[in-house]
């Protein structure tokens, strides 16, 4: 069950310090700190206001939905260096387990600072996705072979759905237009996203086929 998952009431709020500490933006030194220091039996100041989260020296622009074991993140952070990637997954088991594998893959990397890029949250992505991203923050989200959920009664538990489909592209729509099949072969992610992942592995040894539908989000309408 998910009640125990916490969100952030905005994005700004979202502590993601913890999930890539190599990018934590120095902090300014604030006012008061500078100020001497007063003990607190002496303090007369009114409580300071909540501390705010610390702050990144980037956003987080990746997001793959459903990460399962990590594969896809694990493959695209060499790839994509210079962006955060973040997995998403609601099985706490299987959010541990690519938790584990990024740390080691952290401390085997430790010289380079490879792997710092990615990371792993347990989440319900079908709740409250707008409480981590900011519109138009993140620049592609992956959903590498969703459960496909067959019976009737089940559907809604898919994630990919309409209502869904607005959060993804965080405005009403139809917003998203499809990829052409040769912009969609030139681009790496799209073979790392066939290759890469446990269940286009297994797809591969079982040699079934994959379907790889890439979509663009268009413009916001200029009213
Ligand atoms: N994307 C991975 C891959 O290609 O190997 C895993 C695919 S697996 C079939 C689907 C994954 O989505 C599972 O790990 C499942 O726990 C996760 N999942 C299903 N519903 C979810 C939800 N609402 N929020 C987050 N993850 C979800």
């Amino acid at each position: 069950s998910d009640h125990q998952l916490v969100y952030p009431p905005h994005p700004d709020q979202m502590d993601w310090s913890t999930l890539y500490p190599a990018y934590v933006a120095k902090e300014e030194p604030q006012a008061s700190e500078a100020a001497p220091s007063t003990t607190e039996e002496t303090s007369t100041q009114e409580p300071s206001a909540p501390a705010q989260p610390k702050k990144l020296t980037q956003d987080v622009e990746v997001a793959d939905i459903g990460c399962g074991f990590g594969g896809l993140l694990i493959a695209l952070a060499p790839v994509m260096p210079q962006t955060l990637v973040l997995g998403l997954e609601i099985r706490v088991s299987v959010t541990q387990f690519v938790e584990d594998r990024i740390k080691v893959l952290r401390r085997q990397n430790s010289e380079t600072q490879a792997y710092q890029n990615v990371s792993v949250l347990r989440a319900n992505t079908m709740k409250f996705l707008p409480n981590f991203f900011r519109q138009g923050q993140l620049s592609k989200i992956f959903i590498c072979f969703p459960d496909p959920h067959f019976k009737a009664r089940k559907h809604k538990q898919r994630i990919v759905s309409t209502t869904l489909n607005s959060e993804y592209a965080y405005a009403k729509h139809p917003m998203f237009e499809r990829v052409g099949v040769e912009e969609q072969e030139g681009d790496p992610c799209v073979g790392i996203m066939r290759g890469a992942t446990e269940e286009g592995k297994k797809v591969e040894r079982n040699k079934g086929e994959k379907f790889v539908a890439l979509f663009r989000r268009l413009e916001d309408p200029v009213f």
